[in-house]
């Protein structure tokens, strides 16, 4: 028999519980904000990588 215990995980950008669940889309994030605050600055870490200063963009 299952019991329905709610696991419950902390959101990385702003500690805020959320539930996992099929539900909980954007977990182990609580919104879609906090998904992209989270991957924005994984971004920026990749662009403090010294020597990759390419102008790729401009095409
Ligand atoms: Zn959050």
């Amino acid at each position: 028999m299952k019991t329905a215990t709610k696991k419950t995980v902390t959101c990385p950008t702003c500690r805020k519980p959320v539930i996992w669940s099929a539900k909980s889309r954007w977990r182990p994030f609580c919104s879609k904000r906090c998904r992209l605050i989270d991957l924005g600055e994984w971004l920026s870490e990749e662009k403090r990588i010294p020597g990759d200063r390419t102008h790729g963009s401009d095409n």
